[in-house]
């Protein structure tokens, strides 16, 4: 805790810590959380033993997640006992839906703060506050240009989320029920907060939400999402811009053209998919069918051939029969996704598939599973393999976690924490920096990652910038996100 002087009083301003769980829509909101505690002085710390608040950003999307969710809580709560915590606030999708019980059955929890509330993060750091009542959930909730935010992500990256909440009716997904109806920021907010990005050093933008193809839609912007790809791909200094988690039935022709046409645009398409069999499908209340995905990937690839095509799948829906799943396969080998992550059914009690019958066994879903994803790490290999020996634009992200022997970075296929990376080992002309766009020689190639010399020319300038406060940069993720082994490295589905 440290002393601000003024107006003749002393005001103690907590120190506060936070960990951010989840997909990176959640990460934008921890991000506003500490933006909003940074611009009143709230001293920020990313080492959980020094804080007197602690903040758990929660994802209660799955299983898996409320479990990790829980755990973290619970580990911050420790520190209540045995460091200078005085406080423990939980936010985040886990309040949306559990905000009574969490109160009820964790009695450390002091304060909570729904999705739509993140602008009482104040109060719940705030010395005065006693506020162990629920409260009532709140308004939608959108930040904007002029929110203020402390990126978390390095210095040349950021996320920006262009909208929030979804309107499909998607019957396993429980994140309308969190979320909200969908809404997006106005068009010239995205442009503004993005062209402030690139101001500050950023170079790599990131657009998200639940469905970025919707984008605009309620604005009453046609094919939104192609306009605000042109538009920010005239701003001068960003290098690539990248969209994800598209909706397969509102990719229209102008948004490939867009991302065609569009020099700084990543010819990347994120599409998660969820299965292919139509029965499975519309079990899920998607529709549409393996006829009409594999139309469109032909569609996308004839506009941009060296397009990257991600999607994800869930396994073990109930009803997925042996056929419906001989059926995901087919598909799979058919379509050749250059990434493909598979995730679990997580039977959640307040989606429409909640108990429908036909619940396949967790056994024969994992097993189905590895089956997938034994035949995408065969794909994955061989178009890896097949990049070797070319020069190719890489962006350095700093050594490697696992070794100072190594650099690592990330092509322009691969969308940062999400897809596999490049490991460097061996450079010319000057030592790599994070954040540099260099040439690279990509000298071999493994299931997701591959191999790289970095050439000395660089592939973009590197742009003299004000360097972000260091005591504002890494403050969240106390302990790393929750990981997948396998291909994704997203342990959660991405939807
Ligand atoms: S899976 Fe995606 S598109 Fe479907 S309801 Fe959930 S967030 Fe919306």
């Amino acid at each position: 805790m440290r002393c601000r002087r003024g107006l003749g009083v002393n005001l103690y301003m907590p120190k506060v810590g936070m960990v951010s769980l989840g997909c990176p829509k959640n990460l934008v909101d921890s991000e506003v959380m500490l933006g909003i505690l940074a611009r009143q002085s709230y001293e920020l710390t990313p080492h959980a033993e020094e804080a007197d608040v602690l903040i758990v950003n929660t994802c209660g999307f799955i299983d898996p997640a409320k479990r990790e969710s829980i755990d973290t809580i619970l580990e911050m709560a420790e520190y209540k006992k045995s460091g200078p915590a005085k406080r423990l606030v939980v936010a985040g999708c886990l309040v949306e839906r559990y905000r009574h019980e969490i109160l009820k059955e964790i009695p450390e929890v002091d304060f909570v703060i729904g999705t739509n509330e993140l602008e009482r993060v104040l109060e719940a750091c705030g010395g005065e506050s006693e506020r162990r009542t629920p409260g009532e959930p709140a308004a939608p909730y959108l930040y904007h240009e002029f929110t203020p935010r402390v990126l978390a992500t390095p210095a040349h990256s950021a996320y920006i989320k262009i909208a929030e909440g979804c309107d499909h009716p998607c019957s396993f997904c429980v994140i309308p029920q969190m979320r909200g109806r969908f809404r997006s920021r106005r068009f010239e907010s995205v442009v503004r907060e993005a062209e402030n990005l690139v101001l500050q050093g950023v170079r790599e933008i990131t657009l998200i939400g639940q469905d970025t193809t919707s984008y605009g839609e309620d604005l009453g912007l046609r094919d939104g999402l192609a306009t605000l790809i042109r538009e920010l791909g005239k701003i001068p200094e960003l290098v690539w811009l990248r969209a994800l988690y598209y909706y397969p039935n509102r990719i229209t022709d102008g948004l490939i053209r867009a991302v065609a046409e569009t020099p700084r645009a990543c010819k990347y398409f994120d599409i998660p998919l969820q299965h292919a069999s139509g029965a499975v499908l519309k079990g899920m209340r998607r529709g549409s069918s393996s006829e009409h995905f594999l139309r469109m990937l032909a569609k996308i690839r004839a506009a941009i051939p060296n397009a990257t095509l991600r999607t994800s799948m869930i396994v073990g829906f109930p009803g997925e029969t042996e056929s419906d799943f001989q059926a995901l396969l087919d598909f799979a080998a058919a379509a050749e996704f250059d990434r493909l992550g598979v995730f679990l059914y997580s039977n959640e009690e307040t989606s429409a598939s909640f108990g429908l019958p036909g619940q396949v066994s967790a056994r024969v879903a994992r097993a189905r599973q590895r089956k997938l994803m034994a035949l995408q790490r065969r794909i994955s290999r061989r178009k890896l393999r097949a990049l070797v020996g070319r020069s190719v634009p890489v962006l350095v992200e700093g050594r490697s976690p696992e070794t100072d022997l190594l650099f690592r970075g990330r092509l322009e296929s691969q969308a940062p924490e999400i897809d596999g990376q490049v490991l460097i080992n061996d450079f010319d002309g000057a030592e790599p920096k994070p954040g540099d766009f260099r040439w690279a020689t990509l000298t071999e190639s493994h299931d997701y990652d591959v191999v790289a010399r970095l050439e000395s020319g660089t592939f973009a300038a590197r742009v003299a910038t004000a360097p972000r406060d260091p005591a504002l940069s890494a403050l969240v993720q106390i302990h790393p996100p929750l990981r997948d082994t396998q291909e994704s490295r997203h342990a959660l589905p991405r939807v």
